[in-house]
């Protein structure tokens, strides 16, 4: 079978990643009952350039897709992303606050030798809080 290539494994990720958006309900069609959630995340990323470090909230409205994905800033990151929204899920369905931290699923090694190791340090800490 042919290895893929960086290429290959970047458009499966983005189509994944635009499907998962493509297919995401509205928190009213899916909990009925929920005014919705607040979502706060910070985000680490260190390498040889430096330490990036970027935070963001917003809430999630009944009316807004249940799709929650945040951009991992390492550029060599095949990933791309984290997807939170399987926690906002856990959140809308137990009524509670869902917190925890991620590492990202990455690989930053196509630019090295048999393309092994090597997986992207970013990590991010959320707060999913039901409104
Ligand atoms: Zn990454």
């Amino acid at each position: 079978m042919k290895k893929l290539t960086e290429t290959d494994i970047k458009k499966l990720i983005s189509e994944s990643k635009a499907r998962e958006l493509y297919y995401a309900r509205t928190i009213v069609e899916m909990f009925p009952q929920s005014n919705g959630i607040h979502v706060r995340y910070k985000i680490e990323h260190t390498d040889f350039a430096g330490h990036i470090e970027r935070s963001n909230e917003y809430d999630l409205l009944p009316k807004d897709r249940l799709c929650i994905q945040v951009p991992c800033p390492n550029r060599d990151c095949t990933q791309g992303y984290f997807s939170l929204t399987s926690e906002a899920d856990k959140c809308l369905r137990y009524g509670k606050e869902v917190s925890g931290k991620m590492r990202c699923h990455g690989k930053e090694d196509f630019k090295y030798y048999d393309h092994n190791g090597f997986t992207c340090d970013t990590t991010i800490d959320y707060i999913i809080t039901p409104l």
